[in-house]
């Protein structure tokens, strides 16, 4: 692969607006100190974040020559060099940690997976998005973009899209718009029901959207005899959280 090319690989688009990136920074709603940034590149958030010296702040960044810079111009940051989807980020922080940055648009959905299974710890996150992810993800029931992330996250998450984001403040503009979104961890311990059959079922249900629940679920070879045609009958997207945990303990009924 040629450099440019590779660097189009890690989704780099720097934001060359500095309100906008200190409004990103202020979202932080300062519920965990310990925080990390997805993808400082070149520090224009990681700047304002170090302004905030009550924080225990580490970035993670793949690119090596971002890297060397971030070292350069900020020689006492903690920066992590490498893949943001292979930290253990459970171990890097024993407590609570809040999540920032303007991420690489091609993990994104990735990212949103990482959070969810660290969810216990991860409190807060605050990160721009494209804006058709953002909207996914803020999306609620009966919406054409509503879907797996949505419903996973919002089972333990407070989801709140901020503001939209031109795609003339960066460089190079992305082909998109862009939008940033606050995830705060809302006060759900533990769903009522088996949680990794949960996603099993949010899952199969959403992957044939357009099916009923009743073959989605089938086709997924779920067993459906205790659950109740109400449901069946419906499509995944007209489901609210706690409809697909009634669902899923239905389902576990079964099993
Ligand atoms: N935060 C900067 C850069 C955003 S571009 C700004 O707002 O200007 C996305 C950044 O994520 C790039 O610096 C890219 O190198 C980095 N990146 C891409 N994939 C990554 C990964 N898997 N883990 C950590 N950083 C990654």
């Amino acid at each position: 692969m040629n450099e440019v090319k590779a660097k189009k690989f890690l989704g780099q688009h720097f934001l060359t607006d500095e309100a906008i990136a200190q409004r990103i920074v202020d979202s932080l709603s300062g519920r965990s100190s310990n925080v990390i940034e997805i993808g400082p590149g070149m520090g224009v958030l990681t700047k304002y974040l170090i302004a905030k010296t009550e924080l225990n702040f580490h970035v993670v960044e793949i690119d090596r020559e971002s890297v060397a810079w971030l070292h350069e111009h900020y020689p006492s940051l903690d920066i992590i060099e490498g893949d943001f989807l292979r930290l253990d980020l459970n171990n890097l922080f024993h407590d609570s940690y809040a999540v920032i940055g303007n991420f690489p648009y091609n993990i994104s959905s990735q990212i949103l997976f990482r959070v969810f299974d660290c969810r216990q710890q991860a409190v807060e996150v605050v990160g721009m998005f494209q804006k058709e992810v953002a909207e996914r993800v803020a999306a609620g029931p009966g919406s054409k973009t509503y879907g797996i992330l949505s419903v996973l996250l919002s089972a333990f998450y407070d989801i709140e899209y901020l503001f939209t984001v031109s795609e003339h403040v960066f460089n190079p503009p992305p082909k998109v718009k862009s939008a940033v979104i606050r995830l705060t961890r809302n006060g759900v311990t533990s769903l009522e029901c088996d949680e990794s059959l949960f996603v099993k079922v949010v899952k199969a249900g959403f992957n044939q959207r357009r099916k009923t629940l009743r073959n989605a679920l089938r086709s997924a070879s779920l067993p459906l005899d205790n659950v109740d045609d109400a449901f069946l009958s419906k499509r995944a997207e007209q489901l609210s959280v706690d409809e697909f945990v009634s669902l899923t303990k239905s389902i576990q009924s079964c099993l």
